[in-house]
């Protein structure tokens, strides 16, 4: 049986003041959930404090990107054994913002999983397509195209060592989430597409779901049988939300 995690992406979210009480309140609340793993992924800046906090504690950590390349002239960016000097177990790759924002594409989003993975750390590899995909009928050759970038790259023994997330970006931070069905949907084919190259792989994946996941809709996702766990936005920003994702994850 796979284990769900529930792993809160903070965004551009948080301070060096306030980090400390979200952190207690979600490192106390996951000791309560031993069934179900928990992690934050949080701005680079705070990820020695969160190694401070989080250290011995049942909530993993990571960062919401991390660079392709190992070393040298790349200004901005963050390597994997920085990371991993941070006590980071994730770091998620392709993110639609990241994708939209800076103009990450596929190629781009297989190098860094590629790149987490060679170092220790476990990608979380977003996938998902924009409301035009899905109204145009295109999403299964959205998230397919996206996924097998990183399939080629990696090839499907060292997928065993990432996290899928399913993100429709039509529903992240807009409040409407995708229906049991869609999501279903879409997390049985991305499956189905790993097993298909070795169906070991497929069946152990975490395949997590993200897109304006809240306590109220969080039973009826985490119930689906190939929805493994969520990637929370705006609901992993208060403790009570994030911890109540966390319950239905439990009792799913
Ligand atoms: C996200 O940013 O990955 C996300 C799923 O955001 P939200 O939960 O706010 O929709």
């Amino acid at each position: 049986m796979r284990t769900k995690l529930i792993a809160g992406n903070w965004k551009m979210h948080g301070s060096l003041a306030g980090n400390p009480a979200l952190l207690q309140s979600v490192a106390s609340g996951a000791a309560t959930l031993p069934t179900v793993s928990f992690a934050v992924l949080v701005p680079f800046p705070y990820l020695a404090q969160v190694q401070a906090r989080l250290s011995g504690s049942a909530c993993a950590w990571g960062a919401q990107d991390v660079s392709d390349e190992v070393r040298g002239a790349f200004t901005g960016e963050v390597s994997a054994a920085m990371l991993l000097d941070f006590g980071c177990r994730y770091a998620v790759v392709g993110h639609s913002e990241r994708r939209a924002r800076h103009g990450e594409d596929d190629a781009r989003v297989a190098a860094k999983a590629l790149a987490a993975v060679e170092a220790g750390l476990t990608p979380i590899v977003c996938v998902g397509e924009t409301l035009a995909e899905r109204e145009g009928g295109q999403t299964l050759a959205v998230v397919f195209r996206q996924l097998d970038a990183v399939l080629e790259r990696l090839g499907v023994r060292r997928m065993a060592g990432t996290v899928l997330a399913y993100e429709p970006v039509w529903a992240i931070g807009t409040g409407r989430s995708a229906t049991p069905d869609q999501a279903q949907e879409v997390h049985a084919a991305l499956r189905q597409r790993v097993s298909n190259a070795d169906w070991v792989v497929g069946g152990g994946l975490q395949i997590l779901y993200g897109g304006s996941v809240k306590p109220a809709n969080a039973l009826e996702l985490m119930r689906l049988p190939d929805i493994d766990g969520a990637l929370v936005g705006g609901a992993s920003l208060a403790a009570d939300d994030f911890l109540g994702i966390g319950r239905a994850a439990a009792l799913a």
